[in-house]
């Protein structure tokens, strides 16, 4: 039986301008949309009236489809159609599962093809004012997921090398472990002052970005009851929101003041 094809598509980070137009036009030719949590709804006003919409993201506290779940929909519903998108929050390919659906689509010998989103990682960070490299600040920067227990002895994440191989990290699902991140970081050789940034709903008009310090970050998270979906921003390139913040409004009792910044970071704002 021949079967349709599948579109792993990223929509971007939540701004409806950050999506690609190869997305916008297989939104628009798509026969089904099946799509997450974090994709704007906006996104999908470029479908067609007749497009079957599926959302599989988070049901409040009903249980969530598992990814099996996700996978055999995929298949069953590329049976039945030509074109099918699989619209992703951000780049499939980035924390997104977007390789287990690929897996899943190239193993059942389905056509598929993958479509590059705009990620949270590096736009998040630019609306909130944040280069995640910058000359003399960062030369290297690693994405990496908080989703995983810190403290649990078989972690895959490599401390030391994190603390102090890499200058900008950047964290997605780390919100509920950020405690244990900030003492892993420090206990690893991260010096405690480090600008650390968490930014919330990033490039949507209600993102809210909060500046502390790697010692001092979790506690904002938890004195202002901070809710996912944040990403969270550690190294000196942090300390160029100060001059470069142009799209939220200051959060009020932002910590950065009194940090004391790097010498080369007070010779950048003075000039
Ligand atoms: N594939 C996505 C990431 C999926 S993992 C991408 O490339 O962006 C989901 C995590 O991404 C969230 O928990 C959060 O840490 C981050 N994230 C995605 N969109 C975000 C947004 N608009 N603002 C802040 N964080 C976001």
């Amino acid at each position: 039986m021949k079967t349709g094809k599948v579109y792993l598509v990223g929509a971007g980070p939540g701004d409806p301008g950050l999506l690609t137009l190869k997305a916008r036009d297989l939104i628009a030719a798509a026969d089904c949309v099946i799509y997450d949590y974090l994709v704007n709804p906006k996104t999908l006003e470029h479908a067609a009236p007749q497009t079957e919409l599926i959302y599989v993201g988070k049901r409040g506290f009903e249980s969530s489809w598992t990814q099996a779940e996700i996978n055999r929909l995929l298949l069953a519903k590329a049976g039945e159609h030509q074109l099918v998108v699989r619209l992703k929050g951000g780049d499939p390919f980035i924390f997104g599962r977007g390789g287990e659906e690929a897996l899943a689509l190239a193993e059942a010998g389905i056509e598929w093809e993958v479509v590059p989103g705009v990620t949270a990682g590096s736009s998040v960070a630019a609306y909130a004012g944040i280069p995640i490299t910058h000359r003399g600040y960062g030369s290297s920067v690693t994405f990496v997921t908080g989703h995983e227990d810190p403290a649990k002895p078989e972690s895959s994440l490599r401390w030391q090398h994190l603390a102090k191989g890499v200058d900008t990290l950047v964290f997605f699902m780390g919100l509920s472990n950020l405690g244990e991140i900030s003492r892993q970081l420090i206990a690893h050789g991260r010096a405690a002052d480090t600008p650390a940034a968490v930014v919330r709903w990033g490039t949507y008009d209600h993102q809210e970005t909060y500046v502390s310090t790697l010692d001092e970050i979790a506690s904002v998270v938890e004195r202002k009851q901070i809710k996912a979906p944040a990403l969270i921003v550690v190294g000196e390139v942090v300390g160029l929101r100060e001059k470069l913040q142009w799209f939220d409004r200051p959060v009020e009792d932002f910590q950065f003041a009194d940090h004391n910044l790097p010498n080369p970071f007070l010779e950048l704002l003075a000039s």
